[in-house]
C-alpha cells in the first residue's frame, strides 16, 4: 500500500508518538497481569494504571486522580456522562440541554434518552461561526433541567466554545455541566477547576495516544449511574478489566501533551494561519468556516469551496499523497451534508463542498507549501467539470 506522504487529518486520529508506544510495550508482554489480582506482575500493571491516572488528572488540573474514569474512548466517555447523569438524576428532572453542532456521540446519546427513556432535550442553535451563546443556555434552563452538555471545541470547524461562561451559569442554577473536550485536549490549556465543569470527556487517539481508550473526568460529588455493568473497577463506575497498555499509552500521551503544549501549538498555529491565508488568496469563491484567531483550534482549517463536492477534492488530494477530510462524520456513500455546516447556516450545496485540514506534530512548513501548490489546480479542475460552475 502506498502511504500518504502528507497527513492532514489529525482531528480524525493521530499517529501514536514513539515515546507512547515504548511506554506501552511492557504491558503487553511482561507486566501483563490483571490489575485486580494480587501477585507482582498484576500489581505492576495496577501501579501503571495509577500513574496514568495521575498524568491525566494533571493534564486537566483535576483535584484528585480519583476524578478520572478510564473508558474505551471519547464515545464511551460521552455516553457515560450523558446517560449516567440522566439516570442518576431522573428523580430531579428529565430535561437536558445541548447544541446542534455536537459530535454524534453526544447527539445520539441525547436522542437515545428521548426515544427510550422519555427525556426532553433542547438543541441550541449556534451563530454563523459556530458559537453557542451562554445567554441561550441560561434562557433554556428550566426547573427540571438536570444536565447541560456543550462541546469544548468543534471537531469540524474548530470553534472553541465559551465553556467558562456557560459553566458559571450552570453552577448558579445548580445544573450539572458536561463538556466533550475530545478535540480540545492537548490543543488548548484546560483546568477543570478554573472552568468549573463537572464532567469532561477525552480520547487518547486524538493526542498521539492509542485508539480505543479515553477518560471521563467526574468532579467529586457528581452523581453518575454506571453504563457498563460488571466488576468493581474504576470505583464501581465502569466495570471491565482495564485496558492496561492503552491506559498507559493515554497517560504518556497526556504527559507529553502537557509538556509540549506551548511550543507545539505556537508552531502549528503558524502553519494553520499560512494555510488559511494561502487558500483565501489563491482560490476564489471559498468560505472559511469557524472563527479566526484565538477562538479557533490551533490545528484546524476548514473551508467550503463553492460549486463542487468535498469528496472529489479528497480523492484528488489522495492521488497526490495528501490525506485530508471533508470534516463531516458522514463520509462517502452518504448524501447528508454535515449537521454542523447546516447549523451555521449553509445551504446544502455549499455544505457539500467542504474540506477540513487538521495539523499535527509531524506536519512541516514543506507540507503547507505543497498543499498550497496543488490545491488551487485541483479545485479548478473539479470546477471545470462542474455543471454548477461558470467562469
Ligand atoms: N467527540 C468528539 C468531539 C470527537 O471529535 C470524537 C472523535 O472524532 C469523539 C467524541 C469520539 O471519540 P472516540 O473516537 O475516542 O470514540
Amino acid at each position: 500500500m502506498i502511504m500518504n506522504k502528507i497527513y492532514l487529518d489529525n482531528a480524525a486520529t493521530t499517529p501514536v508518538a514513539e515515546e507512547v508506544f515504548e511506554a506501552m510495550k511492557p504491558y503487553f508482554t511482561n507486566s501483563y497481569g490483571n490489575p485486580s489480582s494480587v501477585y507482582t506482575t498484576a500489581q505492576e500493571a495496577a501501579m501503571a494504571v495509577g500513574e496514568a491516572r495521575e498524568r491525566v488528572a494533571r493534564l486537566l488540573g483535576a483535584s484528585s486522580d480519583r476524578e478520572i474514569i478510564f473508558t474505551s474512548g471519547g464515545t464511551e466517555a460521552d455516553n457515560l456522562a450523558i446517560k449516567g447523569t440522566a439516570m442518576a438524576l431522573k428523580s430531579k428532572g428529565n430535561h437536558i440541554i445541548t447544541s446542534k453542532i455536537e459530535h454524534h456521540a453526544v447527539l445520539h446519546s441525547c436522542q437515545y434518552l428521548e426515544k427510550y427513556l422519555g427525556f426532553e432535550v433542547t438543541y441550541l442553535d449556534v451563530d454563523k461561526k459556530g458559537f453557542v451563546d451562554p445567554i441561550d443556555v441560561k434562557e433554556a434552563i428550566r426547573d427540571d433541567t438536570i444536565l447541560v452538555t456543550i462541546m469544548m471545541a468543534n471537531n469540524e470547524i474548530g470553534t472553541i466554545e465559551p465553556i467558562k461562561e456557560i459553566a458559571k451559569i450552570t453552577r448558579e442554577k445548580d445544573v450539572c455541566f458536561h463538556t466533550d473536550a475530545v478535540q480540545a485536549v492537548g490543543q488548548i490549556p484546560i483546568d477543570v477547576n478554573d472552568l468549573q465543569v463537572d464532567l469532561l470527556s477525552l480520547s487518547a487517539h486524538k493526542i498521539n495516544g492509542p485508539k480505543g481508550v479515553g477518560a471521563l473526568y467526574v468532579r467529586k460529588g457528581s452523581k453518575l449511574t454506571p453504563q457498563m455493568s460488571g466488576g468493581a473497577q474504576e470505583w464501581k463506575r465502569r466495570g471491565g478489566t482495564e485496558n492496561v497498555p492503552g491506559i498507559v499509552g493515554l497517560g504518556k500521551a497526556a504527559e507529553l501533551a502537557l509538556e509540549n503544549m506551548d511550543n507545539k501549538n505556537k508552531r502549528i498555529k503558524k502553519l494553520r494561519d499560512r494555510l488559511i491565508s494561502g487558500i483565501n488568496k489563491e482560490i476564489d469563491d471559498v468560505i472559511l468556516n469557524g472563527p479566526e484567531g484565538e477562538k479557533r483550534l490551533p490545528n484546524n482549517v476548514h473551508f467550503c469551496f463553492k460549486y463542487i463536492e468535498g469528496e472529489s477534492i479528497l480523492l484528488n488530494l489522495d492521488m497526490l499523497g495528501i490525506a485530508a477530510s471533508s470534516g463531516s462524520a458522514c463520509t462517502s456513500g452518504s448524501l447528508d451534508p454535515s449537521h454542523v455546516l447546516l447549523a451555521i447556516g449553509h445551504p446544502h450545496e455549499i455544505a457539500h463542498g467542504s474540506l477540513r485540514l487538521t495539523l499535527g506534530i509531524n506536519n512541516t512548513e514543506e507540507d503547507v507549501t505543497y498543499l498550497l501548490e496543488v490545491l488551487p489546480g485541483i479545485i479548478q479542475k473539479i470546477r471545470d467539470m462542474s455543471p454548477l460552475y461558470s467562469v
